[in-house]
């Protein structure tokens, strides 16, 4: 049976030492977040994730779910789990408490989802995908959905899902088909077919709320590939009425699941959407102006706002793994023998030494950690630049820059990197790893979709490299490396922390000449940009877990306890065998687009 110890000292670390959260009581959610209560909070959802979610991911991998006459059912126990994860408050943590919310910042909710992805992606995606419908229908929704149906999602009673996908419409969603047609009394008629849908269907909940999106068909009845025709709804499988009264069952049909790789506890649906009754979210769409050039509708902006914060989990979705998975592979190379260390035995009256005493074991390890520790440190900062940039602080502009910049990073190297990490554990195992039995190539099935939905990682470092970079006149990077110097120049001082700033540096000017070079060839030749937008996220992931490791490094200097030594030994880690990369990576991107493009 796989291990999982939630990293609860890891996290009072990053919480207490190096971000110092007490510094923080001005911002949103912030005010009675006292060093007692984060403890108190990451203990006891470490605690449930160990003891309730954790022991049903093996189980509920091998079960799978089913789908029987229409009707979905989760493995056994997910829904006793479901029930005490709501009871417990997990899936209102970060809601607000008007709604029934504990009213936590995202720097918490952020910490719980990750333990919930290493103990079980499958069961804690579904209220992961519940906090990002309500948090999109408190956002745009009516006040009437607000005061019945959100406090609902809010307890768990009932779910949320998110509808983008459809057959012929994936990344690009102007070519999306389903449509939605306003009738006398204001709702809309919605017909088409949406699939992949996480949690579509299930047996936890007695409702579920579909966050959908489908096109405003023209005057004429004819839809268009145009943004913005598409419009964002609120579907529920069973009706709501405006005055909270439940009614009769939507046209919304499960046509069946999906049969995947990974996390099969997770239903992934097909779903129908016959005459189903939806309600807009969003302003009402004006017809376009002659030769009007529109981008997205305005309701839009809520799924946008929903799928931002859907990255940001998927990102931690991949740190969750990564831990899992570096936990087991650790375990295992403390008990199996293997072979003789390279410099003698180190225990001669033992048929083999350990194996980790194998520098190549101790390699992944330290590979898997030292990506793991970084990452959510990186992503603990960026969720708190989040509360930052929606406070009244001066730099909250700033901190929203960073923030934003962050997203795609998260997204897709904190899930590129989690799969490989995956992928290291399960190399410890050697032969043994491959095996279902030992339960750890589920972590890379399960870690292998994070790199594929929530908008591919190549579609994500398009978004870093095509909008991201240039929005604003370049303030997104000019915020970055403003932060990164600085952060340089300020550390240079300290002796002791030469090696690590010697690190940030060389990334910085790597990710400095590298994004200079797609200012200047990008416009020239897009295609030179999109060749390297997989190389540039990477660069900018890898610099930024080494100025995360900066900062770990430096509250953990002159610290004799084995916790701040083995930090030490992470950074060094991260700064000698991880950083060496940017100049490599910074050379693949100034190569262009030319060995790519011109082979026909
Ligand atoms: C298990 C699972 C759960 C899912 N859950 C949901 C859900 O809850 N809700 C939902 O709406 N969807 C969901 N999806 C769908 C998922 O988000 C899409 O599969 C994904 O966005 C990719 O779309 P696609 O499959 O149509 O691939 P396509 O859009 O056809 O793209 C194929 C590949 O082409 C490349 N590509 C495409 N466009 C670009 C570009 N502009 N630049 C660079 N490369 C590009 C990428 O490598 C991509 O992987 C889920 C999918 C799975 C498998």
């Amino acid at each position: 049976m796989p291990i999982y110890r939630a990293p609860v000292e890891d996290f009072r670390f990053l919480f207490h030492e190096v971000l110092e959260l007490e510094k923080h009581r001005d911002l949103p959610g912030f005010a009675d977040l006292s060093p007692d209560l984060v403890d108190d909070i990451l203990a006891n959802a470490g605690k449930f994730c160990e003891e309730v979610l954790q022991p049903l991911n093996q189980s509920g991998d091998e079960e799978g779910c089913r789908f029987e006459n229409g009707v979905v059912s989760t493995p056994k126990g997910f829904k006793e789990a479901y029930k005490s994860y709501c009871e417990a408050g997990w899936g209102g943590l970060g809601a607000p408490e008007s709604v029934g919310g504990a009213g936590m910042p995202p720097i918490l909710t952020m910490a719980v989802s990750e333990m919930g992805m290493s103990a079980n992606q499958s069961l804690a995606m579904y209220p992961m995908l519940t906090a990002g419908a309500y948090g999109a229908l408190l956002a745009t929704g009516a006040d009437w959905m607000k005061q019945h149906i959100a406090p609902k999602m809010v307890s768990g009673e009932w779910a949320g899902t998110m509808c983008l996908t459809e057959p012929g419409s994936g990344t690009d969603l102007r070519l999306m088909k389903t449509r939605a047609v306003e009738q006398p009394d204001g709702t809309y008629k919605m017909n088409g077919t949406k699939i992949f849908i996480s949690g579509g269907d299930q047996d936890l909940t007695d409702n579920i709320v579909h966050m959908v999106i489908a096109k405003i068909p023209d005057g004429n009845g004819q839809i268009h590939d145009d943004l913005a025709t598409v419009n964002f709804f609120m579907v529920p499988k069973f009706i709501v009425h405006e005055d909270g009264a439940d009614g009769p069952r939507n046209g919304v049909n499960t046509g069946g699941i999906e049969h995947k790789m990974g996390i099969k506890g997770q239903s992934t649906c097909v779903l129908n959407f016959d005459d189903a009754i939806a309600w807009r979210l969003g302003p009402k769409p004006l017809p376009p102006k002659p030769d009007e050039k529109r981008s997205a509708s305005a309701g839009m902006a809520g799924m946008f706002g929903m799928m931002n914060a859907a990255r940001l989990g998927v990102g931690i979705q991949g740190i969750g793994l990564g831990e899992v998975a570096y936990q087991n592979g650790y375990a295992y190379a403390h008990e199996r023998r293997v072979g003789r260390a390279l410099t003698g035995p180190q225990e001669p009256d033992k048929p083999a030494d350990l194996e980790i005493v194998h520098p190549d074991v101790k390699r992944m390890l330290l590979q898997a950690r030292s990506f793991v520790e970084g990452a959510r440190a990186l992503s603990a900062w960026t969720t708190l630049n989040l509360s930052i940039s929606q406070s009244a602080r001066p730099e909250a502009a700033t901190a929203g820059l960073l923030e934003d910049l962050m997203t795609p990073v998260i997204k897709a190297f904190c899930t590129d990197m989690g799969f490989e990490a995956a992928n290291l554990g399960m190399q410890c195992y050697g032969g043994h790893g491959y095996i279902r039995d030992n339960g750890v190539e589920q972590f890379v099935r399960d870690a292998r979709i994070n790199q594929t939905y929530e908008g591919a990682n190549g579609v994500q470092a398009m978004d870093l490299v095509g909008r991201k970079l240039g929005r604003k006149g370049g303030a997104a990077p000019m915020a970055l490396f403003g932060l990164l110097t600085g952060w340089i120049s300020e550390q240079e001082k300290d002796e002791a922390m030469k090696p690590f700033v010697a690190g940030v540096k060389r990334g910085t000017e790597a990710l400095q000449a590298a994004t200079m070079w797609l200012a200047a060839n990008g416009p020239k030749n897009p295609n030179d940009a999109g060749a390297g937008a997989t190389d540039y996220l990477r660069l900018m992931g890898i610099t930024m877990l080494a100025l995360m490791w900066g900062k770990m490094a430096k509250v953990s200097l002159g610290k004799t306890d084995k916790f701040h030594k083995d930090k030490l030994m992470c950074a060094r880690y991260w700064m000698e065998r991880m950083v060496p990369e940017c100049p490599m990576l910074l050379e693949r991107i100034q190569a262009g687009s030319a060995a790519i493009m011109e082979l026909d």
